[in-house]
């Protein structure tokens, strides 16, 4: 993992300390003595994280953050404010300013590092999200107003919660709850299975459970397909370290100390939620826009790209198997007399109607798409062309005989619709040259009056 992380402290030793230990991990480290020159800096060159020590001259700590954090341009920058151990009200004032974490002085680092990996990971996400996000926009995909956008006002998540001390348990539940849902498990074979079937955004294991290998119950929760996704928090006793370090490297994403801090508690859980939060958000406009990518957006049949990849495909196993494949190509008669006459609203109306009457007409494995305008491809494997004829006839007739409802006077309308028909002929078969043959019989059914057929063969 390498990141550009921005170091912020008044004291040039507590810069270099942390500058070392930042590029013997290959972190890019930059660095700032005060808060203007931090302020330009971010404006500048958009660190992927902040350290930011709290107490500087001139301007501390919290007003750094918060003008950080209320630009726009700066305010997905996650910031670790550095406090000193004995001003706990710190992080109360320090979350208020919108900071993400906290690290005390002196840092130590198996710390440092957890919090550091922590919220890069999440920038990472969150830079990939803006990036897609921006894209999906200028496709067109996807509407302004995004998830990061809603995240201030985010609802909490569902927390599985693994402790076996009431006591423990009910101080938890108290700090999260609201605006979280927080599920006890003192249990931990029931939490393991929990945790496979409750859709939980967080878990938090207590290491310190009785008769339970904490460390195993994390990389479980890795191996199962449920869980692999969800954010693991471990809660550690103090100077725990070895146990601590096995943890992170097995896959818990971040930890708490005992005693718990009630504002880290706070901060970290919300950067995990907000993790899953735009991973979950990740995933989905993936799938979004793989499905954009394929189906046409009026009829929900499959594209003209699609079909082009899909046919290449098929003829490539036709040719291996000595099956043929068969093609039709079907064209609206006079439907620009539609448009005309009842507006295109009524003509898309018709479309829509046409490409389910055509995708409820062909075979599960045929492939029903829009090639364009109001034309529609049907491609049929392993058919002979005398079959495509037959279903090309019936489609015909499908369209001619029932007419199409339409939403203004006189509410529906006949149309009809003429098919060119043709099927591959052997193992050299190319897309290019179906398609060319089915168009010319296409251009003979219209030539002959069309609502008809005319097969290649013909
Ligand atoms: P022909 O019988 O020779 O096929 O005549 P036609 O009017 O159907 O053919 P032409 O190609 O001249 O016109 C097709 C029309 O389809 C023109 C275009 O405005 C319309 N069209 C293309 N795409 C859409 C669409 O998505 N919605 C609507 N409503 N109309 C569309
Ligand atoms: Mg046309
Ligand atoms: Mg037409």
């Amino acid at each position: 993992m390498t990141a550009r992380v921005l170091v912020v402290d008044d004291i040039a030793a507590n810069v270099k300390l942390l500058e070392a230990k930042l590029s013997a991990e290959y972190f890019d480290v930059i660095t700032a003595s005060n808060g203007i020159d931090a302020l330009s800096i971010v404006a500048s060159q958009s660190p992927d994280l902040i350290l930011l020590d709290v107490m500087m001259p001139g301007m501390d700590g919290f007003e750094v953050c918060r003008r950080i954090k209320g630009n726009p341009q700066s305010a997905h920058i996650p910031i670790v404010m550095v406090t000193a151990l004995d001003q706990p009200s710190d992080r109360v004032t320090g979350l208020q300013a919108g900071a993400d974490d906290f690290l005390t002085k002196p840092v130590n680092d198996l710390s440092l590092f957890a919090r550091v990996k922590s919220l890069i990971r999440l920038k990472m996400m969150t830079d990939e999200l803006r990036m897609r996000e921006a894209t999906g926009q200028s496709l067109g995909v996807l509407d302004a107003g995004d998830a990061l956008a809603s995240d201030a006002t985010a609802p909490g998540g569902r927390i599985l919660v693994v402790e076996d001390r009431a006591a423990q348990a009910e101080r938890l539940e108290e700090t999260l709850m609201p605006p979280n849902d927080v599920i006890i498990e003192g249990n931990p074979t029931e939490a393991l299975v929990r945790a496979r079937g409750g859709d939980f955004d967080l878990i938090i294991v207590s290491l310190s459970v009785q008769g339970f290998d904490g460390l195993r119950f994390c990389s479980q929760l890795r191996s199962i397909e449920a869980t692999r996704y969800v954010p693991v928090l471990v809660i550690i006793e103090e100077g725990d370290t070895k146990r601590l370090a096995r943890a992170l490297e097995l896959g818990a994403n971040d930890y708490l100390m005992r005693p718990v801090d009630r504002n880290e508690l706070i901060a970290r859980v919300r950067t995990q939620l907000r993790r899953k939060r735009y991973s979950d958000k990740l995933r989905h406009n993936f799938q979004l826009s793989l499905e954009m990518a394929i189906t046409d957006q009026l009829t929900g049949l499959h594209n003209r790209r699609y079909m082009q990849r899909h046919l290449a495909t098929l003829l490539e196993s036709a040719a291996a198997t000595h099956k043929p494949v068969s093609f039709l190509i079907l064209d609206i008669d006079y439907f620009k007399s539609i448009n005309d006459t009842y507006g295109h609203d009524v003509g898309d109306q018709v479309l829509k109607q046409f490409a389910q009457r055509v995708a409820a007409n062909v075979r599960g494995i045929d492939l029903a798409c829009r090639y364009g305008g109001e034309e529609f491809v049907v491609v049929m494997p392993e058919t002979d062309l005398s079959f495509a004829y037959m279903v090309a006839e019936r489609l015909r007739q499908q369209v001619a005989d029932m007419p199409f409802a339409i939403s203004v006077p006189p509410g529906s309308i006949n149309i009809t619709v003429s098919i060119g028909v043709t099927a591959s002929e052997g193992p050299q078969e190319t897309a290019e040259a179906l398609l060319r043959r089915a168009d010319q019989a296409l251009y003979r059914a219209k030539r002959d009056g069309r609502n008809r057929v005319i097969s290649d063969a013909a």
